[in-house]
């Protein structure tokens, strides 16, 4: 069994190196896996850092496009070429944890096609928090599908969904939901989330900033 790791990279030079070391270590136990990362027109140095990396490492697959289209389209390209029978997408600015792929995997082999990441724990500033929250719950109840957290970076996906479903605009935010309605199975499982580089200190003075807005 092969495991396809999806990631759109959008000016990551940064955190590119700790994600690569991180992802290497969680995806040691599986017998086959590819890391597909899809350049969406970087110019921070990602893409020479992903080719340097790639030397070294043969999972490492590089997609690049030659301006910004955004995520859905990076995710769309990672789709075409993935080829595993289980695919993984994460973000690659850290915040999702690579250590949860295991976990993610192991949902899908009891049966389910799309097994979606929960930020039960989100470490995210108020302003995305409440948004999402709403956005969640007009989700919920449009589609039917009953999950907490649509647009979670961390998801995995039996092949035949990814090569079913059409990604564009800003349709990563309606994966589960896409899928659901193909009459694939959709499930979640709480995952861990972690903050933004930016540093805890930057979110507590953000956050203490916006809610002395609200109140
Ligand atoms: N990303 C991308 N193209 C873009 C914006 C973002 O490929 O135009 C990538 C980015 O590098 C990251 C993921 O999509 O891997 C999520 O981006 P971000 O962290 O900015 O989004 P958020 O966490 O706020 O949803
Ligand atoms: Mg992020």
């Amino acid at each position: 069994m092969k495991i396809s790791v999806v990631i759109p990279v959008y000016n990551e030079v940064d955190s590119l190196r700790e994600l690569h070391h991180q992802l290497t270590q969680s995806l040691s136990p599986f017998e086959s896996y590819e890391i597909l990362f899809i350049d969406d027109g970087s110019s921070d140095g990602s893409v020479d850092l992903i080719k340097r990396m790639s030397e070294t490492d043969d999972h490492i697959n590089l997609i690049q496009f030659h301006r910004n289209y955004g995520k859905s389209a990076a995710l769309a390209e990672g789709f075409k070429y993935a080829e595993g029978d289980y695919i993984v997408t994460m973000d690659a600015d850290l915040q999702d944890d690579p250590a949860e792929i295991s976990n993610l995997v192991s949902k899908i082999n009891e049966g389910w096609d799309v097994v979606s990441g929960w930020k039960v724990d989100r470490q995210d500033p108020i302003t995305k928090r409440w948004p999402s929250k709403l956005f969640n719950a007009v989700m919920r109840f449009v589609t039917k599908v009953k999950i907490h957290d649509f647009n979670c970076g961390l998801k995995a996906y039996r092949q035949k969904v990814v090569k079913a479903i059409d990604l564009y605009g800003g349709m990563h935010r309606y994966t589960p939901a896409l899928a659901a309605q193909k009459g694939f199975s959709v499930t979640e499982i709480p995952v861990n989330h972690r903050s933004r580089n930016l540093g805890l200190l930057n979110t507590v003075v953000l956050e203490y900033f916006m809610a002395s807005m609200i109140y």
